[in-house]
């Protein structure tokens, strides 16, 4: 994730303008919306008596007034003042926090009923905005009661329809709640995806990596851990999204070593196509033999031309090395150490980087630490496993 001065700074620069109504890249009023979701956005107008009034808009529905709602215009700069309960539906959500700033703008933010403040990207209100005129921030997310972050989805480009909207919107909850069962709730990272139906899906994340035809993760410029998804480009199957979420819970929790070439391409693919396998395998995809099986014959072609540590491991045809290797390497790491260590390895990497060692050092401290065996030990003995019969691995429902 990118600094939060960075952000800041960003976002000083934008904020006014975009609030005050030139929303030139947010498409998200289009966004689906389904009846368990509480997405919208805070909106506020100056009254003739200068007090500041500001409400909640669920999207999609009505705007919703809080007793306590008015914000006065002789507040002292920089205390935050909450408005009374905003109710939707009957059910208290939280609570519209604001405070006056030093330059006479109005910082706008959300506090949900047991969470911490959430701060919408464009949420600054002008000094001297137009006459009685509702302003809106830009849309979030209030997280469900089970805890796990609901992850936004929009439309990045004109024709991405709702119903489309909301098939990834279902497919991603549904990651998300898998993993969190699986591996943890603390393994789930907020996120969102960026839905496209042309290839502008890559460019939306060009200058992030390589450009996976269907799929891509980056971090946008407001720092979100974002999806740049084309619709039906990898057929009917959505299952794509369950890897290139992995790829989020890497740069997540992992910081700057979550990414290549500081991770080796072979554990970053890897372990996102063997999440991504038993996913799919417990989700109606195809089985878990089937996958691991294509996955170990390749990785042995592939084996005639690349060690695992060969620095030109790539993940191109003929063989994909950098995913079918990968899968394998990973496989063999969850069964030294277990499923969690696969997920328990980003934070240590974030841990041993902050220690201050050189970055291959602490890679190699995080490496030992989460699968208990040294980087250059699991090498060593990598190409004679991959000799063995491939194990009769069959991942076990959750529950
Ligand atoms: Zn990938």
């Amino acid at each position: 994730m990118p600094n939060l001065a960075h952000r800041t700074a960003t976002l000083a620069v934008l904020c006014v303008a975009i609030i005050a109504g030139a929303v030139a890249l947010d498409l998200s009023s289009v966004s689906a919306q389904s009846d368990e979701e509480q997405t919208g956005r805070v909106v506020a107008r100056r009254l003739d008596d200068g007090r500041t009034e500001f409400g909640w808009q669920p999207s999609g529905g009505a705007r919703v007034l809080p007793r306590s709602r008015f914000f006065p215009a002789d507040a002292r700069v920089d205390r935050w003042l909450n408005s009374s309960a905003v109710e939707v539906d009957g059910a208290v959500i939280g609570r519209i926090s604001a405070r006056l700033l030093n330059d006479g703008r109005i910082e706008f933010a959300f506090t949900p009923l047991d969470g911490e403040r959430i701060e919408p990207t464009q949420r600054y209100f002008p000094p001297r905005p137009g006459h009685s005129r509702w302003l809106r921030s830009t849309e979030i997310t209030i997280g469900w009661p089970d805890g796990l972050p609901l992850i936004r989805v929009f439309a990045g480009e004109e024709g991405v329809t709702e119903a489309q909207l909301a098939a990834v919107r279902q497919r991603m909850n549904q990651i998300v709640r898998a993993y969190a069962a699986r591996w943890g709730a603390n393994a789930v990272p907020p996120a969102q995806v960026q839905v496209h139906i042309t290839e502008a899906a890559q460019r939306a994340a060009s200058g992030y990596g390589s450009l996976h035809p269907c799929a891509q993760p980056y971090t946008d410029a407001q720092g979100n851990s974002t999806i740049a998804y084309r619709f039906g480009c990898s057929g009917a199957s959505h299952f794509v999204l369950g890897h290139e979420y992995m790829h989020l819970v890497q740069t997540h929790f992992g910081g700057r070593l979550g990414y290549w070439p500081n991770t080796p391409i072979w554990l970053i693919e890897g372990s996102a196509e063997w999440v991504e396998t038993i996913y799919e395998s417990l989700n109606g995809g195809r089985s878990y033999q089937a996958l691991q099986s294509g996955n170990w014959w390749a990785a042995r072609q592939a084996r005639n031309q690349y060690a695992l540590d060969d620095p030109a491991l790539c993940g191109c045809p003929p063989h994909y090395a950098a995913y079918t290797m990968g899968f394998v390497a990973v496989e063999r790491l969850a069964q030294l150490a277990g499923e969690q260590a696969v997920f328990n390895f980003w934070p240590q990497l974030r841990k041993a980087d902050q220690t201050g060692r050189e970055i291959e050092d602490a890679f190699e401290a995080a490496f030992e630490a989460a699968f208990g065996i040294s980087l250059a030990e699991f090498y060593a003995t990598f190409d004679d496993y991959l000799n063995d019969d491939r194990p009769a691995v069959r991942p076990a429902p959750t529950n």
